[in-house]
This record gives C-alpha cells, structure tokens and sequence, in this order.
C-alpha cells in the first residue's frame, strides 16, 4: 500500500509555516515586489519560528529534517511569496556544497556559526559566459602555498548582498574541463570581496539578486570542499536537491493562484451566473487542480527517494520541469479568469504570473532539466 497521508509532526508543520506566511508573509507580499527590501526582520521572525537551515543536520545547528518534510514547509512559504521564500530558504542551496563536499571540521566551522546566527549565505557557481554551460566557468584559482587566490566574477546570485559566505567554484585548471573545477567556501568579509551590480527583475522581486566580484582573493585551502577538481559534481549534486526545492516554489505559486481564481469564479457574477459555473472557466479550473496536485506528488516523490537514500536526480529534474512548467501556464489562467482584474497589480494573480516565469529558468532551465532527465532516461 501506498501512503499519501501525512503524520502528525508532518501537519503540525505545515499548519506552523501556513501560519507564519498568512500572518507575516502574506501582509507585506505586495509591497516588496513594489519596493526595495531589506530582508533582516522578516529574516529575523523566520528563523525565531525554526523555518530557516531546514535541512542542515542537527549537529551543526540545522534543524535535521528530510527534503520531504522541508518541501511540506517550503510550499506553504512561497504560496505566500515566492521572493520572501527564496530568501528564507536560499542556505538550503548555498550551504548544500559544504554539506555534500564537507568534512565534519568545515561543517563545524561554517554551518554552526551561520545557524547560530540566523544569517544567510549565497551559492555563486554563473557567469555571465557560463549559465546552462556551467563547466565553462572562468573564475580562476590559482594555488600559492597553502592558499588560493580567487579572480573573476560571478552573476546572478541570489541574496549575495546579503550573504555572510558564499560557496564559490572556480577552476584550477581550464585545461581540464569539468574536472578543473574546485569548491571554496569564501567568507564574506575577506578584502577583495565586493557585490557589483544588483539586478532589477521582472518578478520575485523580493528576492535580491546580483553580482559578486572576487578580486586578488585570498583563501586558505582548507576552505576548499573536496579535494581540487571535485567541484562540477558537487555543484551539479548541489542542484539536484536544489531543485526539489524549486518545484515546491512552483508548487506554492500554482496553488496560490488556483486558489485566487476558484475564490474569484465563485464570487464573480456576470451573465446572472458565477463565472465559474460557465464551462470553459470551470473546465480552467479543473486543470489547473489537476496539474498543482500532479505537481505536488511528483515532488513529494522526487523528495522521498532522496530521504531514503535512493538516486534522485532524473526525478527531481522531472518534478522541478513539470511544476514551473504548470506553475507558469496556472498563473496565465490565473489573469485570464480574473478578467481585466487579472491585469491589475492590485490582484496578486498578476505578480504570481510574473514570479512563476523564474521557476522555469533558475537552478537549470528547463531545457536543461528535460536534457538531465532524458539523459537519464537512455542510461
Ligand atoms: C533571478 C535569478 C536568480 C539566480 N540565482 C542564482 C544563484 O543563486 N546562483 C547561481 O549560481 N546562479 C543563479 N542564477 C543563474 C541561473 O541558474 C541561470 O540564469 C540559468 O542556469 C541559465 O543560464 P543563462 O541565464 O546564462 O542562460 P543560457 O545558458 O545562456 O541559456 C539561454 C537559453 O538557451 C537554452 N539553452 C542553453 N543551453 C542549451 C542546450 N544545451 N540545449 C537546449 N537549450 C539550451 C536555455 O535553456 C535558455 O533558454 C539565477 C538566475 C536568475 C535569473
């Protein structure tokens, strides 16, 4: 038999981030996707409430949960705001190269302090000549002794201006490829460290986004995670987890907007009827139920093969693909059933449509999901 029902600690949950995100969440929603946003307070009750380092083990300070129980968390954050979710849950991913390539002393030394501290960190592996290509990646490090100096610039990472360290890859060895590709972990306040250009984005604006320049920066070896080289596969397995976690970013946008439009069909009357009893609204509807509960089985599972120590990646590409692709298509409908409301900035369908299109993007394209997932496929 298969058991779809959750546990009592599994609602209990659920029904604690459901609480936080109507109560702290959803109130500011609207105003940060229009003005500028210092993450701190919101940060601040996010982690006093245990909603922060979700993943990270309990012995450096995390609050040791599985990706499913994480992903009951994360999807009712982002049905709130999916900007103010990614920045509650960015060190899943920023933290996620020194819990896979770390040794129990790295762990220690960067994941205690940064759980302790209720602060946040960023995952730098873009550039601007190596997106979907990362192995194309041209940051440099070049060994001096026992020390690594860092050269070149990273972009689009999220939460870099307000991040205390990042999980940098850079190559020691363009000539090796993917295999030149080594993992540090670089401490924010190292001098040479500075955030270039924030980016102005067409949604989750919330969620801050930017350059980070490393120049001449200084990196003792021990901060490298993994020995040299390894750095590609733990980018890559980083991404795998990571994008769980964006197929319940999806996940919370659908549902928000499918909830938005069955509220809106029930209560708009036009004709002498509720919109919703028309059928081409009602069969809108019908869908969209369908693919938010499709997309929420798919990620539960891609998650529950991760939690049991089982390979994952085909299914995580395939949750995180199908739920931005819904996620995307639901809020289109979403506008489209609130009529000329829908286009309003006043309506939230219209800044949900607008926050469901980096899903389809970030953390691997969705073409280069369909490429992860049917790779695996003819293995
Ligand atoms: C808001 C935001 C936040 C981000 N946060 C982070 C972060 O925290 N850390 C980080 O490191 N990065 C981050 N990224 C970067 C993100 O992961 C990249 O933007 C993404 O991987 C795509 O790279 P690109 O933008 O260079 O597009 P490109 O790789 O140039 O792709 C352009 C188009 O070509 C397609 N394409 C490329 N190669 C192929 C192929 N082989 N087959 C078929 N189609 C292909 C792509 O799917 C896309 O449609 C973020 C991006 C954004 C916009």
């Amino acid at each position: 038999m298969i058991d779809f029902s959750l546990s009592n600690e599994q609602k209990a949950l659920q029904d604690l981030a459901r609480k936080f995100t109507q109560k702290e969440i959803v109130p500011v929603a609207l105003q940060y996707d229009k003005e500028s946003f210092e993450p701190d307070a919101i940060l601040k009750k996010a982690y006093a409430a245990g909603l922060m380092n979700l993943t990270t083990p309990r012995e450096y300070g995390g609050h040791g949960m599985g990706l499913l129980d994480a992903a009951l968390i994360t999807e009712e954050i982002n049905a709130g705001c999916a900007g103010i979710g990614g920045m509650i849950t960015i060190n899943s991913l920023a933290c996620g190269p020194i819990l896979i390539g770390g040794t129990d002393e790295q762990k220690k030394r960067f994941l205690i302090p940064l759980c302790e501290s209720g602060k946040t960190a960023s995952f730098g592996l873009t550039e601007r000549e190596a997106g979907s290509d990362a192995a194309g990646v041209k940051t440099k490090a070049v060994r001096k002794g026992d020390e690594y100096v860092l050269n070149g610039q990273k972009c689009f990472i999220t939460n870099a201006s307000f991040a205390t360290l990042f999980t940098i890859f850079a190559t020691t060895d363009p000539s090796k490829g993917t295999k030149g590709i080594t993992a540090f972990v670089v401490p924010r306040e190292t001098p040479g460290v500075s955030i270039g250009k924030v980016e102005d984005k067409m949604g989750q604006r919330a969620l801050n986004v930017a350059e980070v320049n490393l120049d001449d920066v200084v990196i003792p070896a021990k901060n490298v995670l993994g020995a040299e080289g390894q750095g590609f596969k733990i980018a890559m397995e980083t991404l795998n987890e990571g994008r769980i976690n964006i197929a319940t970013t999806a996940l919370g946008i659908a549902r928000s907007a499918f909830e938005a439009s069955l509220k809106y069909a029930k209560e708009r009357v036009q004709f002498g009827k509720p919109i919703g009893t028309f059928q081409s609204i009602n069969f809108l509807l019908a869908d969209m139920a369908a693919a938010v509960d499709a997309s929420r089985l798919l990620t539960w599972y891609a998650a529950s093969r991760s939690d049991q120590g089982l390979s994952f990646a085909r299914e995580a590409a395939q949750a995180k693909l199908f739920a931005s692709d819904t996620a995307m298509w639901v809020t289109t409908d979403a506008v489209q059933i609130h009529g000329g409301y829908g286009y309003i900035k006043e309506y939230m369908v219209e800044k949900l449509m607008r926050d469901a299109k980096l899903t389809q993007i970030y953390e691997g394209t969705n073409q280069v999901n369909r490429i992860v997932a049917g790779g695996a496929l003819m293995r």
